[in-house]
C-alpha cells in the first residue's frame, strides 16, 4: 500500500508552525482537520493541496482529520461525487478512519441553531426578493439598506421559519437572514442570509428538508460540532472570517475552531474551477472526469500519475498566503523524478519502418538479456527476442545525415539498445521516395552491444524483433490549453484556448512482446520516448492502450540527445 511521507522535506510553513506553537502552549493536546469538499464535481489538482495539508497534518501530529461533504445544495449535488470523491482521498493514501462526516447529519442542529439565533434577535425572516437583498446590500463604498423585516418581532420570525421549514412558502418568497450590520465594511456581514427555501429532495435526507442551510452559517458549526481546531481554507474565505467567527461567538458554542487561510494552488495550461470542468465534460471537449488530460485526480490517475507523485508534488509548492501560480512543469517533474526511479524500462516504436538484417539467418531467433532499470539491478531483467527484421523508429535514419547525426544512415554503424551493432548497407524505397526497408549487417560479436575491438559507436537506438512485435494504439497527451492562463481575459471564453493537439492517437506502435502480460494501470518507460501508462478503461487484452504520462527527461535521455 502506498502511504504518505509522514514528514515534509521542506522547512515548516506558517500553518504548521501555528499548529506547532499551539500543541506547545497547550492551547491543544491534539490536532483535528478537516477536508470538507462538497459533493459537486470530481475533486482535481487543487484539492490534492487541500487534502495533502489537511491529511498530512493529522499525520505529523498524531491528530485526525475528518473527511465531511459539505452537502447543502441539494440541486447540484450526486451520490457519484460522494463516491469519487472517497475513491480519490483514499488513491492518495489517505484514511479518514471512522470519521467521516456530512454536512446533511447536522440538519437538525443547525436548524435549532437558527431557532437559538431569532430567540437571542440575532436572526429574521426576510421576504425581500433575492434582487432586492443584492441592492439593498450596497457596495464597498455605500452602506447597505436595512430589510424593512428587520425589526419584526422574535415571535414572527419564529414562526415564519417554522412555517418555511413546514413547506408552507414558495421558493425565494422568504429567507432567514443574520442580524449583523448593514454598514459593515465587510460585506458579508451586511445580514447575510443563512436559510433559503428550495423545494428539492437531497441525496441523504430525501424530502425531510425543504429548507437549507447556506454555506457560511453550515462550515462553521460543522466545525464547532465535530471539535475541529483549525480549520484551513483558502485565501478567498478571509472576508468571510469573521462570519465564521459572529456565528460561534453569537451562539456560544463550547468549541471555537481556529480558520486560517492559505493560497489556493493556481496551475499554468489548466482550469481549476469545478464549473468550468463540469462544461468540459458536459459539451463532450474531453472524455469525461477522468479524461487523462483533465487535472482531476481521476484524470491524472488514469493519465498514469501516481500518488506519490502527487503528495511530492503538493509538499514542494509549499504553502503561502500570497496568490501565484505554479508552473506546470512542476507537477510534471515531479511525475518524472517518481517515475525515472519505479518504472521499468520498455522499448516500444511509434512510428516504425523496418530493418533486415541481411546475414541474420532467415528462420533463426534468439533472446536477449535486457536490464529492466539500467540504475537498479533489483528490478531484475527480461528476455528480448531478436530476429532477421526489425523495426526502429523513421526517426532514427537519415538518408543524407549530417556528420552530428548519431543514429542510423547509409554506411553508418549504430548500436541497437541490449543488441548487436549493426551497419546500414542500402535502402529501399517506394515510387514516392518513402523508405520501405533498410538493410543492414550485424556484427555477431557486438552481442550486448560493445565490440571487442574497442570502435566506438555512439548512438544507441531502440527497436522491437518484427516477427514478435506487439501492436498498440500510444495516445500521445499534451496540455490541454495552448495558453498559461486560459481564464486571464475575462471577454475570451476559455474553450478558445484548448489545444486542437492535446491528444495524438497513434495506430502503428510497435512494442515489445513482453508488455502483451501488462496490468492495466501500470507505468513504464519507453526508453527515449517518455513515460506511460496502460490504459485501464480501453485496452483490451492483447491490444494494449498506451497513454503517454509525460515526456522523459532523464539522464538516459539527455545522453541520447547530446550524442545525437
Ligand atoms: P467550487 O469550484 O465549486 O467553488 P471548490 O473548488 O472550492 O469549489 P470544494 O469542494 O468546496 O471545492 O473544496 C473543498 C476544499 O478544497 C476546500 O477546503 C477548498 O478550499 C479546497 N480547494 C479547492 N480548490 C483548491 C485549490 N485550487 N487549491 C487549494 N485548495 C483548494
Ligand atoms: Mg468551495
Amino acid at each position: 500500500m502506498d502511504t504518505p511521507e509522514k514528514t515534509a522535506s521542506r522547512p515548516i510553513d506558517f500553518i504548521r508552525q501555528i499548529i506547532a506553537d499551539d500543541l506547545r502552549t497547550g492551547k491543544h493536546r491534539t490536532t483535528v482537520t478537516r477536508f470538507p469538499p462538497e459533493p459537486n464535481g470530481f475533486l482535481h489538482i487543487g484539492h490534492a493541496k487541500s487534502i495533502c495539508l489537511n491529511f498530512g497534518i493529522a499525520l505529523e501530529n498524531n491528530g485526525v482529520c475528518h473527511m465531511r461533504f459539505d452537502d447543502t445544495n441539494p440541486s447540484k449535488e450526486e451520490v457519484a461525487y460522494v463516491e469519487s470523491i472517497m475513491r480519490d482521498v483514499r488513491w492518495l493514501g489517505f484514511d479518514w478512519h471512522d470519521k467521516l462526516f456530512y454536512a446533511s447529519d447536522y440538519f437538525p442542529a443547525l436548524y435549532d441553531f437558527a431557532l437559538q439565533l431569532i430567540r437571542l434577535g440575532k436572526a429574521y425572516v426576510c421576504e425581500l426578493s433575492a434582487e432586492a437583498i443584492r441592492e439593498y446590500r450596497g457596495t464597498l463604498t455605500e452602506p447597505g439598506r436595512e430589510s424593512p423585516w428587520r425589526n419584526r418581532s422574535v415571535e414572527d420570525s419564529l414562526d415564519l421559519f417554522q412555517r418555511m421549514r413546514n413547506g408552507e412558502f414558495a421558493e425565494g418568497s422568504h429567507v432567514l437572514r443574520a442580524r449583523i450590520d448593514m454598514a459593515s465594511p465587510n460585506l458579508n456581514l451586511r445580514d447575510p442570509v443563512i436559510y433559503r427555501i428550495l423545494k428539492v429532495p437531497h441525496h441523504r435526507t430525501g424530502d425531510t428538508w425543504c429548507i437549507y442551510p447556506m454555506y457560511d452559517y453550515t462550515h462553521c458549526l460543522s466545525d464547532a460540532i465535530e471539535g475541529i481546531t483549525h480549520s484551513l481554507c483558502t485565501l478567498e474565505f478571509e472576508d468571510h472570517r469573521p462570519l465564521y467567527d459572529w456565528v460561534l461567538d453569537t451562539l456560544q458554542t463550547p468549541c471555537h475552531p481556529q480558520q486560517i487561510e492559505f493560497a489556493r494552488l493556481n496551475l499554468t495550461y489548466t482550469v481549476m474551477s469545478k464549473r468550468k470542468l463540469l462544461q468540459l465534460v458536459k459539451e463532450g471537449y474531453v472524455d469525461g472526469w477522468d479524461d487523462p488530460r483533465m487535472l482531476t485526480i481521476s484524470g491524472l490517475r488514469r493519465r498514469g500519475y501516481t500518488p506519490a507523485a502527487i503528495r511530492s508534488f503538493c509538499n514542494e509548492i509549499g504553502l503561502g498566503k500570497r496568490e501565484s501560480w505554479i508552473d506546470m512543469t512542476v507537477l510534471e517533474n515531479a511525475v518524472r523524478d517518481d517515475l525515472n526511479v519505479t518504472a521499468p524500462r520498455v522499448m516500444c516504436v511509434l512510428d516504425p519502418v523496418k530493418v533486415v538484417i541481411d546475414n541474420y539467418p532467415e528462420d533463426q531467433a534468439e533472446e536477449l538479456e535486457a536490464a529492466n532499470h539500467p540504475q537498479d539491478p533489483a528490478m531484475g531483467s527480461r528476455k528480448l527476442p531478436f530476429s532477421r527484421e526489425l523495426y526502429i523508429e523513421r526517426a532514427d535514419f537519415m538518408d543524407n545525415p549530417p556528420a552530428k547525426f548519431h543514429r542510423l544512415g547509409p554506411g553508418r554503424e549504430v548500436r541497437l539498445r541490449y543488441g548487436y551493432l549493426i551497419t546500414c548497407t542500402s535502402v529501399v524505397k517506394d515510387e514516392g521516395g518513402a523508405i520501405r526497408e533498410i538493410h543492414c549487417t550485424y556484427d555477431p560479436a557486438t552481442r550486448g552491444g560493445s565490440a571487442p575491438d574497442g570502435r566506438k559507436v555512439k548512438g544507441t537506438i531502440h527497436w522491437v524483433s518484427a516477427g514478435h512485435a506487439l501492436p498498440c494504439q500510444v495516445r500521445l497527451y499534451d496540455r490541454l490549453f495552448v495558453v498559461e492562463n486560459p481564464e486571464a481575459d475575462k471577454d475570451i471564453n476559455f474553450k478558445q484556448h484548448l489545444n486542437p493537439h492535446s491528444r495524438i492517437a497513434i495506430e502503428t506502435a510497435m512494442a515489445e512482446p513482453s508488455l502483451a502480460g501488462l496490468a492495466a494501470g501500470t507505468q513504464v518507460q519507453f526508453e527515449r520516448q517518455g513515460y506511460f501508462c496502460a490504459d485501464t478503461v480501453d485496452s483490451a487484452p492483447g491490444r494494449p492502450v498506451f497513454n503517454r504520462i509525460v515526456t522523459l527527461r532523464d539522464t538516459w535521455a539527455r545522453t541520447q540527445q547530446k550524442l545525437d
